[in-house]
Parts: structure tokens; sequence; C-alpha cells
């Protein structure tokens, strides 16, 4: 899932300054399960915007709300006549959920309360830990289940780079060298010939590299057109 924090409440304070109707969405989907911006962290942005706002002998206004995916249209129609009737929409989303409220209501003044920090899973309470830096083109059957290219700092597709101590990277001592993993897992699974196999030079085209990226499902789209055709 996508994993996100909230910003500090004073870079928050600073955005909505030049604001009097601000509406603060949620969204149910990824930040609510790693609570940064489902419905609870919205009455909590709230009421301290509210409460700042009146220490600062401010009027404004601060509604809630918030929908089951900010990243997808047709939950924002939802929500449209709220969206407009603000000035400001402080969006509780990560970045693709503010943005897809940009691009539903042009007219929309959209902020970010929150920064999107990467892909990643609830390794225990309260922490959470990089797993995929969706690259386009997995190789995760060639590295045994663990991905090089989000967890090794230096994301080398080849082995290790001799800098590990006691199985942890040399950028961090919290974490575990991407690499070690690799061949723990390789060695316990009786695999270690696959570190034989060299991977080949990579064309990044196809990751945030290559610059911004499109997914065409023809058959989707195709099924799509003919049901509008139909209808
Ligand atoms: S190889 Fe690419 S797609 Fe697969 S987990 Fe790693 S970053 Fe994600
Ligand atoms: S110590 Fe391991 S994880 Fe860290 S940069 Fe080197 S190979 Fe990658």
């Amino acid at each position: 899932m996508i994993i996100a924090s909230q910003k500090p409440l004073q870079e928050i304070k600073e955005m909505v300054a030049d604001h009097e109707r601000i509406l603060v969405l949620g969204c149910g989907t990824c930040v609510t399960v790693c609570f940064a911006g489902g419905e609870k962290e919205v009455g909590i942005l709230s009421t301290s915007l509210r409460m700042a706002s009146k220490l600062d002998g401010d009027e404004k206004t601060f509604d809630e709300a918030t929908v089951q995916r900010q990243c997808e249209w047709e939950f924002l129609d939802a929500v449209q006549e709220e969206i407009e009737s603000h000035d400001l929409v402080l969006s509780m989303a990560c970045g693709i959920g503010v943005q897809a409220i940009v691009e539903r209501f042009p007219v929309a003044n959209v902020a970010p309360a929150l920064n999107t920090a990467f892909l990643g899973i609830p390794e225990e309470q309260g922490l959470w830990t990089e797993r995929c830096a969706a690259c386009g083109e997995c190789i995760l059957h060639r590295t045994a289940g663990i991905c090089p290219i989000a967890r090794c700092a230096k994301s080398l597709l080849n082995g290790p780079c001799g800098g590990s101590q006691d199985g942890k990277c040399e950028i961090d001592p919290e974490i575990p060298c991407a690499w070690q993993l690799i061949y723990d897992r390789l060695k316990a699974q009786g695999r270690l010939d696959q570190l034989l196999e060299i991977e080949p030079p990579r064309d990044w085209s196809s990751s945030r590299d290559g610059g911004p990226r499109r997914l065409v499902r023809e058959d989707l789209r195709l099924e799509s057109h003919q049901h509008k055709e139909e209808t």
C-alpha cells in the first residue's frame, strides 16, 4: 500500500493561511490503514486547525469529509458539491489523490496535508517499510521475492556492494542489507546457483527515471467503448 505521513501542523497552517472555507478531505484506503489520512485523522487535524485558528483570532471554517478513494474520480464525484463550495481542499490522501481532485475539478484549489513516502508494508505496530519502487519491470522471481531496487540503498542488481556489516546496510544500521536477505533466502531454498546468473543492464525507461508512465489494457478499453456505444 501507499505509505504517507502528515505534514507538520505549522506547514499546514501556512498552506491554509490565505483561505477562509477549508474542506479537510480524507481517503478511506491506504492512508487510513497507515493512520495518516482517514476519517479519524481528518477529525483530529480539523480540530487542531480550528483551535489554532481561534487562537490566531481567525474566522476560518474547517469542514470534514472522507471518501473511499481519492484516487478515483467516481468517489470524488460524491463530494463534488463540498469540493466546489470551499475555497481550499486540504487533501489527506497521497499525492495521487491530490492530483485526481485537481484533474476532476479544474477550479478546485487543493493543498496536500500529507507527505507521500513509499510503497510498503506495516512491519509492526507503528513501523512501515518500503517494499517496491514501482520500477515497471518486476524481477522478484530472480531475487527470492526480495526487491533489490527498493530495499538496497544502491539498487544493486548483481549482489552486494561489500559494505554491509552484521547483515545491515552500510548506510543505516537499522536497515537490513537487501542482498544479505536475498542470499539467506536463496540459501534456505537451496537456490544459491541463482546468484550466478548475471542480471543484464536494465532498461530504466520503464521506471520513473524514464519519465511519466502509462499502463494500457486494450481489452478493458475495448470493453468500455463497446459498453458506451451500447448505452
Ligand atoms: S522489482 Fe520493481 S516492481 Fe518488483 S518489487 Fe522491485 S521495484 Fe517493485
Ligand atoms: S549494504 Fe547491502 S543494501 Fe546497503 S547498499 Fe550495500 S548491498 Fe545495498
